[in-house]
């Protein structure tokens, strides 16, 4: 059996396991996900399992993506079987059935962008100041409470001081918000969906007859949600299996039980435990200085792992004066070792906030070294993105009002804010959603002349890509109403350096249709999901040559042979705010211990003497984590340099730059935006007459031309409106 092949004794036996409940715990890099892959392609070719009765269920898109294409592998065919994320599964879910919640079944999906737009409406509705309650703090409360399955309603009789009673009355009318724009949050999905399970019988018994086989990879980071989901589904055949390791779990602080993975034997009783010790992953040393940190834990089960691996070099620890020296070592280091003949995405940097990346970015770029940054501020956070986004998702659920509002000034059309607040007045007062309001002349005679005039227009147009939705591809929506919203126009008019990148990052995102449409047909409301549930993880492309740049959060499953850990201060790793607690100091442990075991050869651990962080410098001290690494492990290279040379130069001194060159915070767009692939601007002119080609239409005439927008009357595919600059058209 081809995916029987390499694998240990204990690897075999959870793979040839495959009914009744199973869980595979097993330290980091012992093959868990391998394993997993491999008991998917033996149900389907050694036990004849109907792919169909399989779900797999996965963290991150691409942890997802990566599963499927080992199984494929494995198979020698398509794997037709649910491997998705949580997220995914619900929404799938629920597109069949939103409707006994409800919804309809095509509701919209807000991410948190669109959650904190509606909280602030919600705040500013009822008078709350955001100074006094931040908006990501709102948001964490209701994420918060919504995963334990506290409604408004619940909250409301939970108060026990202002602060509860200002989160509940949002929470309240941002809850009425969703339902009446119909859309559901992130939370919602997992939510919405155990309640329908908890609430439908005969859907619930379809789940659990078709999903027969049910496995979970990481399932030391599911929440109260996640689990009550995979346990429901399994009830009726007991067929799961689950892997995980408790020394992972890192999401405590976002609602995951670590107590799911410790309580499994006592949840499915008879459920056989398989434990995985060798190590594939890393060498001696790491495995050992990894396993020194972690010991430290109090609460854990035991597990030994070893590796047949040689010692390799020891762990390297380097502390540089200050943080741009850091970044400048490392940049350095991967100079260095690049010349022993290795790619630049050997290389990882993790660290633990993304507001150090920037450092990172600047040390690299000098060297010319190709970076790419996982996460910080993400490409599709753009404000000409979301603006897009919103357009499209308007052609997809002209009820979305949240995308109604964001787009119908924007480009600017002369509808003010009194306008705005008049339509939707209007809209409720008749019971109909602001789209139609725009459409409805008792309404819009209400409103300034050309505001009535410009909201007619952008309703038309709107309706008018919502009626055709069926017969265009997603790139003929996004290129038409580029045009027919007036924003391509508008930001050419401006003719700014400003305007021009968002017009750059606009074709960007024409080639990201085009790379989802590679793969194959796909509606509108298919191409935003999955731009909904695009995390950050999933920008990063192991295809591109380049040193990636993540938080250890992101890195989990993933591996690389070597491995940097700047920032091993106190304060900063263990963060500050876990220091009070032993609970959050042992869950940072647990992500030191996931940060080092990415390393397959060579793991470098750094610190800085001074830190500038958000606009401030301090000195640090290293962190506990470090001293807890047995010594003997360790090696002194680079420890405690002062002068070191990979020093950047030009630093003004210490206590003058903490105010003068305050820290950048957040990552620069510009390196998620390198994760895309860029179209060449087309620069060619078209007058009418042209015959001309076009990358997915063939050939045609051209029969108008206004500015940078050409009417082409296509021989085989029509009339169609391009975008000049960005359209793949070419003079023949
Ligand atoms: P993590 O806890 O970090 O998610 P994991 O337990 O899921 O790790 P995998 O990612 O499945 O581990 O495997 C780690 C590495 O070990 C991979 O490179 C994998 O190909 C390799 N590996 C796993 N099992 C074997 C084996 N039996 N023989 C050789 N290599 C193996
Ligand atoms: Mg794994």
């Amino acid at each position: 059996m081809e995916y029987l092949k390499g694998l240990n004794e204990k690897q075999k036996e959870a793979v040839l396991t495959t009914e009744g409940p199973l869980l595979i715990l097993a330290g980091a890099g012992s093959g868990k996900t391998s394993t997993m892959t491999r008991r998917i392609a033996h149900l389907v070719k050694g036990c004849n399992v109907p792919q169909y009765n399989i779900l797999a269920v996965t963290f991150t898109n691409k942890a997802a993506g990566e599963m499927r294409e080992r199984v494929e592998a494995l198979l020698g065919d398509d794997a037709r079987m649910w491997i998705m994320t949580f997220h995914a599964a619900c929404l799938r879910i629920l597109r069949r059935d939103a409707e006994r919640l409800g919804y309809t079944n095509s509701f919209a999906v807000y991410d948190p962008v669109d959650q904190k737009a509606v909280i602030k409406s919600v705040m500013k509705e009822k008078g709350i100041e955001e100074k006094k309650f931040p908006v990501a703090g709102i948001l964490s409360a209701i994420s918060k409470a919504k995963e334990s399955e506290i409604s408004p309603y619940t909250m409301k009789s939970m108060i026990s001081n202002y602060r509860d009673e200002v989160v509940a009355s949002i929470y309240e009318g941002y809850d009425r918000v969703l339902k009446k724009n119909n859309a559901m949050d992130f939370d919602d999905l997992l939510l919405n969906t155990v309640k329908l399970l908890k609430q439908e019988p005969d859907v619930l018994e379809h789940y659990q007859e078709r999903f027969r086989y049910i496995m979970v990879d990481e399932y030391q980071d599911t929440n109260t949600l996640q689990y009550k989901f995979i346990s429901m589904l399994a009830e009726q055949y007991q067929n799961i299996c689950v892997v995980g390791d408790d020394d992972q779990c890192i999401y405590q602080w976002r609602g995951a039980d670590i107590s799911n993975i410790l309580n499994f034997e006592k949840d499915f009783p008879g459920a056989k435990v398989i434990k995985l010790e060798q190590n594939y992953r890393s060498t001696g040393n790491i495995l050992a200085a990894a396993h020194s940190v972690i010991s430290n834990n109090s609460r854990r089960k035991d597990k030994k792992l070893w590796t047949q691996a040689e010692e390799g070099s020891k762990v390297v620890y380097a502390r540089l004066d200050d943080d741009r020296m850091e970044a400048g070592y490392i940049a350095q280091e991967i100079d260095r070792l690049m010349r022993s003949g290795r790619k630049y995405s050997d290389f990882a940097i993790l660290y633990r906030t993304n507001a150090q990346s920037r450092t990172f970015e600047d040390a690299l770029s000098r060297k010319d070294i190709p970076y790419r940054v996982v996460g910080g501020v993400r490409y599709y956070d753009r404000a000409e993105i979301k603006d897009m986004v919103a357009y499209m998702r308007l052609v997809a659920n002209p009820a979305d009002e949240l995308a109604l509002m964001r787009v119908i000034n924007s480009p600017k059309r002369g509808i003010g804010q009194s306008s705005v607040e008049k339509l939707r007045n209007a809209a409720e007062f008749n019971g109909i959603t602001m789209f139609d309001a725009l459409l409805d002349e008792n309404i819009t005679d209400e409103l300034p002349a050309k505001a009535a005039a410009a909201g007619m227009e952008f309703a038309k147009t709107i309706a008018h890509y919502h009626e055709e939705v069926e017969n265009l591809r997603v790139s003929d929506i996004y290129d038409g109403l580029l045009v027919q919203s007036g924003y391509l126009k508008y930001l050419e008019e401006q003719n700014t350096p400003e305007a021009d990148g968002r017009t750059e990052n606009l074709m960007e995102f024409k080639s990201v249709i085009f790379d989802f449409e590679e793969e194959g047909e796909l509606s509108l409301s298919e191409f935003l999901e999955k731009i909904a549930l695009l995390s950050d993880v999933d920008n990063h492309d192991p295809d591109e040559d380049a040193v990636t740049l993540m938080t250890m959060h992101s890195a989990k499953g993933l591996e690389f042979p070597f491995v940097f850990m700047p920032g091993m201060e106190d304060g900063l790793f263990p963060g500050w705010r876990s220091l009070d607690s032993q609970e959050g100091i042992e869950e940072e442990r647990r992500l030191c211990y996931v940060g080092m075991t990415r390393a397959k050869e060579r793991l470098c651990l750094t610190s800085a003497g001074y830190r500038v962080m958000y606009g401030q410098g301090n000195f640090t001290r290293e962190s506990q984590f470090l001293r807890e690494v047995d010594p003997k492990l360790l090696t002194g290279d680079g420890v405690f340099k002062k002068k070191n040379e990979a020093s950047l130069g030009e630093r003004k001194p210490l206590d003058g730059y903490g105010a003068s060159q305050p820290y950048m915070p957040f990552a620069t767009a510009q390196g998620a935006s390198r994760a895309v692939k860029k179209k060449v601007k087309n620069t060619e002119t078209f007058s009418e007459g042209d015959r001309v080609s076009h990358g997915k239409f063939g050939e045609g005439t051209v029969i108008k031309v206004d500015g940078n927008v050409a009417v082409v009357r296509f021989d085989t595919a029509g009339e169609k409106k391009l975008a000049t600059d960005i359209a793949p058209l070419k003079k023949i």
